[in-house]
């Protein structure tokens, strides 16, 4: 968490109007009577935390949104959501109020009562990163995983913060990534025959054991060990294997080896040097989006993007860090399959200006919403827009409107049931 001081100040317009909310009839009478006297919103312009993670650039979200950045911090993520971690602020009754805390006061109005039954609170959290200095390789568990690992380690009195605790929570952590800006990652596993041949050609002697093995045994359980022998690789055995990598490296011409060398000078002696090796490489292009599958090691290297991802901070640890990796827990929630690099990118369905990014799960959904003239737009769950390229204007039939700026973003609660926006540019939408 960054300390308060660090909250950027966005520039909020918000129109407030009455709301009408007769058509919810008896069951929220309560809530609504005690509302029907005061100022109601339908959308909430958002304050939003960056956090200023190490790896954060000093200059993207200026140049990109024009986001100051007074106190020369490495600015890493804006969290746009309710996660206890860094929850947005609204106004409310001329009042600052976490996000968390309105949509607290009735969830099945603020999230809508489908969302609010199933998820119990916003179901994503969404942000945009600018990675400047690598991200740790990371799995995340699938949905069963996480909630066996919680339970146990609950039931083992691991605390929270401790650095051997893997599971924070006991949800799943889908993830999107949308890049805008060309957008470095490696995101799967390469072929074997293709991870052989690159080893094969290192001839590394710290490694020759492990490479037989694989080359004998060319299966997921093949590959299951060697990565495990890689990253369990102690002493002389680890330091002489990543000085021959380095060295082979810095007299090869391969890009692939250049980019060892970059990651080098951000993480030596880190075995993750390794993984450009193992992993996909990938450069997103402006616009373009990838899906990050549960069990599946990915790692986030260089640009700025959107991301959104489930309610969870489940991450298990595979290298490019100085954190706690527990390989054995990370073995065993890795699916260790093959990934066609061609099945990386993940392709929006385009209709009237609108792509829609199909993500195999319910907790989220996300699209891009292009030029926009009064569009109409239905809604069943609370949701979050935010504008990329240029102001955006929002109605609602009550006659409240909202006009929000590049880089800001809005929370628009289940209760608005449609509005209509106006946009030249893109606007993300993040919705359930
Ligand atoms: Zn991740």
């Amino acid at each position: 968490m960054p300390p308060p001081s660090s909250h950027s100040k966005y520039y909020l317009i918000s129109v407030l109007a009455l709301g009408n909310f007769d058509k919810y009839g008896d069951p929220m009478s309560d809530f609504l009577l005690s509302k029907k006297n005061n100022l109601q919103c339908m959308f909430f312009p958002m304050t939003n935390v960056i956090q200023n993670y190490a790896w954060g650039s000093y200059s993207s979200f200026e140049q990109l949104f024009g986001i100051d950045n007074p106190a020369k911090e490495p600015q890493a993520e804006i969290w746009m959501g309710a996660h206890p971690s860094g929850c947005s602020t609204v106004i409310t009754n001329g009042k600052k109020t976490k996000l968390s805390d309105l949509i607290n006061k009735n969830k099945h109005l603020y999230l809508g009562k489908e969302i609010a039954n199933k998820f119990g609170e916003l179901p994503y959290l969404f942000k945009i990163l600018a990675v400047e200095k690598a991200l740790s390789i990371q799995v995340h568990p699938s949905k069963s995983q996480a909630e066996q690992g919680f339970e146990l380690e609950n039931k083992q009195g691991i605390h929270f913060t401790a650095g051997n605790r893997n599971y924070k929570d006991a949800n799943h952590k889908p993830e999107l990534v949308y890049a805008l800006t060309d957008y470095q990652a490696m995101n799967g596993f390469r072929p074997i025959n293709e991870i052989i041949t690159y080893f094969s050609k290192l001839n590394i002697t710290e490694l020759a054991c492990l490479l037989y093995e694989l080359e004998t045994n060319r299966t997921s359980q093949g590959l299951a060990n060697f990565f495990s022998g890689l990253l369990t690789l102690e002493g002389n055995q680890k330091e002489n294997a990543l000085c021959s990598l380095l060295d082979k490296a810095e007299k090869s011409k391969d890009l692939i080896f250049e980019l060892i060398i970059e990651l080098a000078a951000q993480y030596p002696k880190d075995v993750g040097l390794f993984s450009p090796l193992i992993l996909n490489t990938i450069t997103l292009k402006p616009g373009q989006a990838m899906y990050l599958d549960a069990q599946t090691p990915h790692g986030y290297l260089k640009g700025t993007g959107l991301e959104i991802m489930a309610n969870s901070d489940n991450v298990l640890r595979a290298g490019l860090t100085p954190k706690y990796i527990d390989v054995k827990e990370l073995i065993s929630c890795t699916l260790f399959d093959e990934k066609p690099i061609e099945s990386l990118l993940l392709d929006p369905v385009e209709s009237d200006h609108i792509l829609d990014y199909p993500i195999p799960v319910d907790d989220f959904k996300f699209c891009i919403m292009r030029y926009s003239q009064q569009r109409t737009i239905d809604i069943a769950g609370a949701e979050i827009l935010l504008a990329l390229d240029g102001k955006m204007l929002l109605k609602h039939k009550s006659g409240e409107s909202c006009e929000i700026n590049r880089g800001q973003s809005v929370f628009i609660p289940a209760y608005t049931e449609q509005y209509t926006i106006s946009c030249q540019g893109r606007v993300a939408r993040a919705y359930s």
